[in-house]
């Protein structure tokens, strides 16, 4: 039988209806915990990475925790100032497309740091800033050509990517960035992709931002932070050995290597290593049906409420929430929306299923109800955390009245 902590799923799954995400609150807080063990004696500060799951209990937990935020969008800014305004004061600004009224709200939440990722942006920047009257501590998002093995949707640190500044042109960057008089180049920053499973590419960034961080300096300009970013990855094959803490642990050490001897703020940048395995989506077998020679497990839930298989090619763990007999077939198991790229998996060997069961996509608690949308006009899933023995509803279920309500009509 399935559970989180000691709570049966299937009987979340039976209170709230499917499709359903469990998050476990105590599994966040590990996680989270692992950095702050491992990052001991280091200057650091980890800021989680929003856009992995935004749901607002979830800011909540890791705030109440100490932690601060990296997010990319103003609204998700107006997710951490909700849960708190002094959660603002270790906010880190990232993204490509920072408008001016974001800017605004940032500057004036008192954020940590802009991480900013185009000449464009540092004059808008600075133009906003001195608007407001306000200093603004920025970083640079440098792109350091490092080539991290992961899929090509979510590689980012390549000269190829739209993401951050080529660092061969960031001294002069810097240089003018120096020159505004409400600026306050105060970091580096870097973020080379996502699903990183090798701690080595990490470890050859920062080496390349170490360097950089010393070559400002004989400029003149004192670094006093660097952002490693995030992109720790997991493994989602359930037969992959994988110790989340001896993973920190050898990623701790690669980047405590590439800047040692620098007196630096570190900040940290995890998203999916926080939250992804804390997380499962539960669904309801709706049909089992043959065409030729295949079966399909047509489930409750679909690409819209888990779209990382349909995008990124995931591989999600699937486990029936009750002990099933011991007999397997192999199936695809599809949702109802209308199109083909709309399956969890394909020719997977699992226990066999039938109208009525149970099941959890598992290692869903990163990039999945936050990239949930309502296609096919869906509403999307209900979000329950578990923390001890309590359960708590942390986003009902949308209704179709909902969906409708902002159309003029
Ligand atoms: C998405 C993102 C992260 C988090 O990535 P994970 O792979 O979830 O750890 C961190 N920093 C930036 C700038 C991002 O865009």
């Amino acid at each position: 039988m399935l559970a989180c902590g000691t709570l049966p799923l299937h009987k979340l799954a039976s209170q709230y209806g499917t499709p359903l995400y469990v998050y476990s609150a105590d599994h966040i807080l590990y996680r989270a915990g692992l950095f702050a063990a491992e990052f001991t004696g280091t200057p650091h500060t980890l800021c989680y990475s929003v856009k992995a799951n935004s749901n607002l209990s979830i800011l909540k937990l890791l705030a109440g925790q100490g932690s601060g935020f990296d997010i990319v969008s103003g609204g998700e800014l107006e997710r951490v100032l909700h849960v708190g305004k002094a959660a603002a004061q270790k906010v880190v600004f990232s993204g490509v497309g920072k408008r001016a009224e974001e800017m605004d709200l940032a500057i004036q939440s008192g954020i940590l740091i802009f991480n900013v990722e185009s000449e464009a942006e540092l004059d808008l920047l600075a133009q906003r800033a001195s608007k407001l009257k306000k200093r603004v501590r920025m970083a640079l998002r440098v792109n350091p050509d490092v080539f991290a093995e992961t899929h090509p949707y979510i590689s980012t640190g390549l000269h190829e990517h739209k993401f951050g500044i080529d660092i061969r042109a960031a001294r002069k960057v810097y240089a003018k960035a120096a020159k505004f008089k409400w600026l306050d180049p105060a970091g580096v920053s870097v973020h080379i992709g996502s699903q990183i499973r090798s701690v080595e590419p990490f470890g050859a960034a920062l080496g390349r931002v170490a360097r950089l961080v010393q070559t400002l300096g004989r400029d003149g300009l004192k670094i006093r932070y660097i952002d490693a970013g995030g992109g720790l990855g997991i493994e989602y094959h359930a037969d992959h050995a994988f110790d989340p803490a001896a993973k920190v642990h050898s990623y701790a050490q690669v980047l405590r290597k590439a800047i040692a001897g620098l007196d630096v703020h570190l900040l940290l940048e995890p998203g999916r290593f926080i939250v992804a395995q804390a997380g499962a989506l539960l669904a309801t077998v709706l049909y089992v049906k043959k065409n030729g020679s295949k079966t399909f497990v047509v489930t409750d839930a679909g690409m819209n409420d888990l779209i990382r298989p349909a995008l990124y090619q995931a591989h999600h763990e699937i486990q029936p929430l009750k002990t099933a007999g011991k007999k397997t077939q192999t199936v695809d198991v599809v949702g109802p929306v209308c199109e083909t790229g709309d399956f969890f998996a394909r020719d997977r060997n699992l226990p066999v299923l039938t109208a009525g069961d149970q099941v959890a996509l598992l290692d869903a608690g990163a990039y999945g109800m936050s990239q949930a949308s309502n296609y096919n006009t869906r509403p999307r899933p209900a979000e329950v955390l578990v923390q001890g023995k309590k359960t708590t509803l942390v986003r009902r279920r949308e209704s179709v009245q909902e969906l409708l309500q902002p159309e003029i009509f």
